[in-house]
């Protein structure tokens, strides 16, 4: 049956450790003290192998139970406290046999177990941290020497010191010993603080058996130094002590392990001891050398020392010089080699919070898209090179140029003001204006460069770069050249954006949320009877916060933007519509609308229009179609095109604003339209200026004679529609008769003209 694991408070979630364990080692560890302290001394040698060896087994069945990164690391110490187990026979087996040798498989063991324990500390710091230390090996070398070279010559410092009787085999025994044990001691102290390890209960313990096995191993130096002769190569304590190592290893291991993030660390600590282990290495080396009559084996071990722990330096050297490469590449624009956009963030950072602020210009490569279409990527690549270059010679000892990607870069400017950058931007364009040669071509390139800086309006660094693109980005849309940030000008680009992300929002989307389109009309009349014969519905958009928002706040911008054709067709629908319901009411009336440039490259004009009259029920001959002369000679062979078919389809034509498109006579001509819209500039002046009222009275005739009915828009007052009657315009448009209104308020006035106009003529 499963059953779920039981979580301890700040433990992890590895599995329990099994009670067994620690009964066992409980009993035959206090066998083992027991023998030690009353059996011969190879009984507690004996006792303490078997306890080691069951530390191993221990461990082994841990190991078995946790997973990932700690796996790894106890995994180590079940072989250090195997190696504990062995040097203990190896111990026994050195006292059975002739010549002194006690000690001798302790230390072995020793040495060994605390080699491999080092490996598993090493991982653990590793597998916590993410660092892995260049030269783990000839650090504890390095260490291990020098602490071995500070226990000699301490102990040959010490006064009346019975260092010279003590046994060669013994004395280099204990040095040896303590000496790793102190490097362990010290590494375990550094990975509990480098990994913060300080509150797992493994570390700790670990941490404190190794502390107090240091502790008995300088015990049991001073007990040697004191006995002389007699000392022993390892006492019934050091044996004990390091049967102790062993189990305290197991015991670490069946520790709760303590809930911490893995940390990123460097390897600043494992550096500093090596400098320090350098340092006493050195010094022990002087001390020793100006010592009459030293035998210079403290020497020997230091200079050894130094040397692992130099090489272990120079390693991490080579290492930080590979990283400070990689660092440069991770800056670098591999294309053409100058800095990149990580790079230049920084630089602008430091720049602009420099005295004097800093100046950003992003260079952007006019239409470089061409280049790659028309002469493959192979040769874009090239041209940025060259450019790249140019610029780079350009800005050299002035500032940083980047690469921000694609065809953009930015030079930062430090120090530099408005005036300054502006004098640079002027420079840059200059030298990329120069035509590259590339695969036998020349090419050409322009820009359109950006400028911002600190120095305008105080401190806005975060904002530079935003800023120099928003100028980069007008002077693109003004087609190349250089641009200041300007805050008017970016206030407005910004409004202008959101106007933009509305108006799309508000033809794309049925919820009203941003508000309508809706058409205000305004009546046509004959000149002659007065009467209303049409009107010219004009759109406006219902703007939720901006209120009623005439053509000019938004048609630029839909056409610039491809949704001219989305307020085209709302357009006719509503107009078409609002014909029938006027002609149900009795008023008769053509409706005409708008076309813009954009919609008469539409293909889908005419079937649009078709529908618009055929689902509102509305005779094509009742629906006029204005078309702005400008409009109509941007492409005079399309504009005849198109007109044609609608014109075709019984739909009326009319020039709108004409006057101010410089058409010619012989496309005139050729348009199938029924009408002329003289604009009203012209109407403005009629009664001021004779030489204004000439030019209508030659229209007038024109279209006349060309079988166009004329028409004058603009009319704001009795005189000139006085004038305009008695040069015979055919119809007026304009304040005087009624202002462009909706529907439902214009239907009064409408019928209001009927009326006055039947008065007339009758
Ligand atoms: P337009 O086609 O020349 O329209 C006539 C404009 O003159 C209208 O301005 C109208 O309100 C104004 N107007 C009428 N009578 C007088 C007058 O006596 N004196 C003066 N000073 N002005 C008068 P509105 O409604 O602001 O429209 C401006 C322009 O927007 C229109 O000029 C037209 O080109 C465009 N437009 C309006 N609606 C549409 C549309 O649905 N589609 C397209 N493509 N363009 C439209
Ligand atoms: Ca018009
Ligand atoms: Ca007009």
């Amino acid at each position: 049956m499963f059953r779920a694991p039981r979580h301890r408070p700040g433990a992890a979630a590895d599995a329990a450790a099994p009670r067994w364990p620690v009964r066992a080692l409980a009993v035959v560890a206090a066998v083992a003290v027991a023998t030690a302290v009353l059996a011969p001394p190879a009984a507690g040698v004996a006792a303490g192998a078997v306890t080691a060896a069951l530390a191993a087994v221990v461990l082994r069945a841990r190991v078995r139970q946790l997973t990932g990164t700690d796996a790894q690391v106890w995994r180590w110490a079940g072989r250090s406290a195997a190696v504990v187990a062995v040097g203990l026979v190896a111990e026994l087996v050195a006292r059975m046999l002739p010549g002194g040798l006690d000690g001798v498989g302790l230390t072995a063991g020793a040495v060994v177990a605390s080699a491999v324990a080092y490996q598993g500390l090493v991982r653990w710091n590793r597998l916590r941290t993410a660092v892995s230390d260049p030269g783990d090996w000839l650090n504890a070398i390095g260490s291990t020497l020098c602490a071995l070279a500070l226990g000699l010559w301490v102990v040959q410092q010490l006064p009346n010191s019975g260092a010279a009787a003590v046994p060669v085999v013994a004395l280099v025994g204990h040095l040896v010993r303590l000496s790793v044990m102190t490097v362990m001691l010290g590494t375990a102290l550094t990975v509990s603080a480098i990994a913060d390890l300080r509150r797992d209960a493994r570390a700790l313990a670990l941490v404190g058996v190794i502390a107090g096995l240091s502790l008995v191993e300088v015990g049991g130096l001073l007990r040697a130094l004191r006995l002389g002769a007699d000392a022993p190569g390892a006492g019934p304590g050091v044996v004990l002590a390091w049967t102790a190592f062993a189990v305290g290893l197991a015991v670490a291991a069946l520790l709760p392990r303590a809930r911490s993030a893995r940390r990123y660390a460097s390897s600043r600590a494992t550096t500093t001891g090596s400098i320090i282990v350098i340092v006493a290495g050195v010094v022990l080396l002087l001390l020793d050398v100006f010592t009459a009559g030293a035998d210079r084996a403290v020497a020997l071990l230091a200079a050894l020392g130094v040397f692992a722990a130099s090489g272990r330096v120079f390693h991490l050297v080579g290492e930080l010089a590979q990283l400070a490469t990689s660092r440069i590449e991770a800056r670098t624009d591999p294309l053409t080699g100058v800095a990149n956009r990580r790079a230049l963030i920084e630089a602008v950072e430091e720049a602009s919070g420099g005295e004097g602020g800093a100046a950003l210009l992003i260079v952007d490569l006019d239409k470089f898209k061409d280049v790659n279409d028309r002469f493959g990527h192979a040769v874009g690549d090239a041209v940025l090179i060259a450019v790249a270059a140019r610029l780079d010679e350009a800005v050299t000892g002035r500032g940083l140029l980047a690469r921000l990607g694609g065809d953009e870069f930015a030079v930062v400017l430090p120090g530099a003001d408005a005036a300054a950058a502006v004098r640079v931007a002027q420079r840059l364009a200059a030298t990329v204006a120069e035509p590259v040669d590339v695969a036998a071509r020349t090419i050409h390139v322009a820009t359109s460069i950006g400028v911002a800086c600190t120095a305008l309006d105080g401190r806005a660094e975060g904002e530079l770069l935003r800023r120099a693109d928003a100028a980069m980005y007008l002077a693109k849309r003004a087609g190349g050249g250089i641009r200041v940030f300007d805050h008017d000008a970016d206030t407005r680009a910004r409004a202008e954006r959101e106007l933009l992300e509305d108006l799309r929002a508000m033809l794309t989307t049925t919820g009203g949320e941003h508000g309508r389109l809706v058409l205000h009309y305004q009546p046509q009349v004959d000149v002659a009877t007065g009467a209303p014969v049409g009107v010219e519905a004009l759109v406006r958009w219902d703007h939720p916060t901006h209120g009623v928002l005439p053509p000019v706040a938004f048609l630029e911008l839909a056409e610039a933007h491809g949704v001219m054709q989305l307020v085209t067709w709302q357009v006719l629908s509503q107009a078409t519509a609002q014909a029938v319901r006027w002609r149900d009411e009795g008023l008769d009336l053509r409706v005409a609308v708008n076309l813009s440039t954009s919609c008469l490259e539409e293909p889908r004009l005419l079937g649009v229009i078709e529908q618009a009259l055929v689902s509102a029920g509305l005779p094509s001959d009742r629906l006029v179609v204005e078309i702005t002369e400008t409009s109509l000679m941007r492409d005079p062979q399309l504009a005849i095109r198109v007109t044609q078919r609608i014109a075709a389809q019984g739909i009326g034509i009319s020039i709108d604003d004409y006057g101010t498109g410089y058409s010619s006579l012989a496309y005139l001509n050729d348009l199938p339209a029924g009408e002329l819209k003289i604009d009203r500039s012209f109407t403005a002046r009629l009664t001021a200026d004779p030489r204004t009222r000439a030019i209508v009275a030659g229209t007038v005739q024109l279209g006349h004679h060309l079988g166009l009915s004329v028409v004058a828009e603009g009319v704001e007052d009795a005189e000139t529609l006085e004038v305009l009657r008695r040069l015979g315009c055919d119809r007026s448009q304009g304040y005087f008769h009624s202002r462009p209104m909706p529907a439902a308020e214009l239907t009064e006035t409408l019928r209001g003209l009927a009326a006055a106009s039947a008065r007339v003529t009758a």
